[in-house]
């Protein structure tokens, strides 16, 4: 069975005192929770939030890292860095980085490669534009996104990826796919998975939805059997609402 996973993606919000401040609410509120609990950060926040959450269940995840091991490039962090913080995963391929930071499948590539090398696990996410779900196009998009970046990994290193289903046109937005929407594209990847890593390995797979999550879905969503849990934007924002998508796995 894969691992149920609810995991946040603050964005570029939080200063780093309200960023603590949250994480230690976040310690407070989330007790024995029925799934693993990450929460992803902006670089700045990661040693101090790792050492707030130190001996509490949440765990921790940036939302880049570099695509070089390291030197002379200002400005960038590289994976190395990110797993000195504490930090257990790294968020990647996010609709917004291929986007604005134009992240190509070349480049979110060597980043898996980098990120896998000095033991972070990945949150690899994936997903279509409205343009693309309106011509229908949504599989081939995934697969193409899944093969561009990923699918090149060994049996072992797989085991290290989770995916995040994230369809563009619902993230930020108040869309959210609908259930039986999202279990249709999720068993689909799922297929994709078990066609080059075997069965037993795409059912051990986590398949996070992205995309307007929230404690009013999330049970909706959650209850479908392809669907191991969420990555959320907006709603990781505050202790109450993350905790509610929490709460929905019971
Ligand atoms: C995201 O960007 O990863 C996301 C799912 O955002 P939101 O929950 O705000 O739609």
């Amino acid at each position: 069975m894969a691992k149920k996973i609810v995991a946040g993606n603050w964005k570029m919000n939080k200063n780093l005192q309200e960023g603590i401040a949250l994480a230690k609410e976040l310690t407070e509120v989330v007790k024995n929770p029925n799934c693993d609990v990450i929460i992803g950060t902006p670089f700045i926040h990661l040693a101090s939030v790792a050492e707030v959450i130190k001996g509490s269940c949440i765990q921790l995840s940036a939302e880049n890292c570099a695509n070089k091991a390291s030197g002379a490039y200002t400005g960038e962090v590289s994976a190395e860095m990110v797993k000195s913080t504490g930090a257990e995963y790294v968020i990647l391929g996010h609709s917004e980085r291929r986007e604005y930071y134009n992240e190509t499948p070349e480049i979110l590539k060597e980043k898996v490669e980098l990120a896998l090398a000095n033991g972070l696990k990945v949150i690899f996410c994936i997903g279509e534009s409205l343009e693309e779900r309106e011509a229908n196009k949504q599989n081939e998009v995934v697969k193409a996104e899944l093969a561009g970046s990923v699918f090149h990994l060994d049996a072992e290193a797989w085991k290290n990826i989770i995916i995040a289903y994230e369809p563009i046109w619902a993230i930020g937005t108040g869309k959210t796919a609908t259930a039986d929407q999202a279990e249709e594209i999720h068993a689909y990847i799922r297929s994709c998975v078990a066609e080059v890593y075997g069965a037993e390995a795409a059912a051990e797979t986590s398949i996070l939805y992205g995309g307007s999550c929230k404690a009013s879905n999330a049970p909706e969503l959650f209850a479908k059997p392809d669907i191991d849990g969420g990555l959320i934007g907006g709603a990781s924002l505050k202790a109450a609402d993350f905790k509610g998508i929490i709460d929905a796995w019971g």
